[in-house]
């Protein structure tokens, strides 16, 4: 589903008449695949497209993401595939509080039991559902889900032997957190980075009076997204990272192809200067 305001508008000005590529119910999105090892601790159980991530610890495992609602059954099965259990998840962790990935998160929280842990800033969207988004409105909403911890930029969550920080990356949500974490592989240790999202499908950049600081808002995640050390480079979607070719390319003796410095600066580079150019049009067209 893509919504256009106008068809003609849109040909002439995309940026700033097209709107959003929200896919609420995407197949391309939403395809089972089979889960897999990313890291000693660190795995795949997402979907096609719309990710979700596994951390394991001796103390009980950490979720990262619900994926669409009709993701969640999909992510049991792949807990269950690699041989874990959603009871023994105590945590879930949000990249943001959109449809695509917060939309399972209600019912993996009610098959686990599960604390989230959640920004500040995605709190409310969590909690409403996403009722009146500052761009759509009450037209992409998910299952309302609770929150059980809330936190600020830099804070830290903990179990058993793994940490994972919050960077509070906003722009594309108010609350948009990147998460960071040290893990191991073949004995060695990566800085991972689980991107949220840099994107701005459809906003209105320019003149927000929802979201009047959404320009620096960006501005600012792109310095710390900058500033992460990232070895392993993860993200809400697949193709910000290119799983689909990694995870074929895995099975090779190439080595971890997820250990990709040069694509996390790339995937950077490329989302900065869509970004550039979508204020720059709607700078020129603003009245
Ligand atoms: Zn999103």
């Amino acid at each position: 589903m893509r919504f256009r305001l106008c068809p003609f508008l849109c040909a002439l000005f995309p940026f700033l008449f097209c709107a959003p590529p929200a896919v609420p119910s995407s197949r391309d999105w939403n395809r089972p695949v089979k889960p897999f090892r990313i890291a000693d601790n660190l795995y795949y159980v997402g979907a096609s497209d719309v990710t979700s991530f596994l951390i394991t610890t001796p103390e009980g495992d950490i979720l990262l993401d619900g994926g669409l609602r009709e993701t969640a059954p999909q992510i049991e099965r792949n807990v269950a595939a690699l041989g874990f259990h959603m009871e023994n998840v105590k945590i879930l962790l949000n990249s943001h509080a959109h449809m695509d990935h917060a939309g399972g998160l209600a019912e993996l929280k009610r098959i686990s039991g599960a604390q989230l842990v959640a920004s500040r800033g995605d709190t409310h969207a969590l909690e409403t559902g996403d009722r009146d988004d500052f761009a759509w409105g009450n037209k992409l909403t998910f299952p309302p889900v609770k929150v059980d911890r809330i936190l600020s930029d830099g804070d830290r969550v903990t179990l058993g032997n793994t940490t994972i920080t919050a960077h509070i990356t906003p722009g594309h949500t108010r609350g948009c957190t990147t998460w960071t974490m040290p893990v191991t592989d073949h004995g060695k240790t990566y800085n991972v980075v689980f991107v949220c999202s840099t994107s701005a499908p459809g906003y209105k950049l320019v003149g927000n009076h929802k979201y009047p600081q959404i320009v620096h808002d960006y501005e600012h995640t792109f310095q710390v997204l900058r500033s992460l050390p990232c070895d392993i480079f993860l993200a809400s979607h697949g193709s910000f990272f290119d799983l689909t070719a990694k995870r074929k390319r895995l099975d090779s003796s190439e080595g971890n192809p997820f250990i990709d410095p040069n694509g996390y600066r790339a995937f950077l580079d490329r989302s900065e200067r869509e970004f550039k150019s979508i204020l720059a049009a709607q700078s020129r067209h603003a009245p």
